[in-house]
């Protein structure tokens, strides 16, 4: 049985492709990217209430913390549904997977290194 302490990668086998805090145009990169070919199931890392469905992106809240998925499309969730750890929220749009943790009071400078997309199968840049 799940626990909300139960923990998935944002996608099946995720190759990081940019990490947390590396320097971009925009500044230093403010969440995680994985690899994502369009059409690519995208998952819940864990469980929570969704609190936003906009443009591109889904946000579930869960402790507190706002995880932000961007780059996807096809939505399988609303705002105010409950998911659960690798439920699905919608397709990546493809190339990447922007995922992002962000602590109150959620604007978008206020984001940490994530910690709860980290997985055994998830594998980190060498
Ligand atoms: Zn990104």
């Amino acid at each position: 049985m799940r626990t909300i302490w139960d923990m998935a990668a944002p996608v099946h086998n995720g190759v990081v492709t940019c990490e947390f805090g590396v320097a971009g145009r925009h500044g230093p990169h403010p969440g995680r990217d994985y690899r994502a070919a369009h059409g690519t199931p995208v998952r819940a890392t864990l469980a929570g209430v969704v609190v936003r469905v906009e443009g591109d992106e889904v946000v579930v809240e869960s402790n507190a913390i706002w995880h932000v998925y961007g780059h996807l499309t096809e939505f399988a969730v609303r705002r105010g549904d409950t998911v659960e750890t690798g439920d699905r929220l919608g397709l990546a749009v493809g190339p990447n997977l922007h995922y992002e943790e962000r602590t109150n009071p959620y604007r978008p400078g206020d984001h940490r290194s994530p910690q709860f997309d980290l997985h055994p199968n998830a594998r980190l840049p060498s």
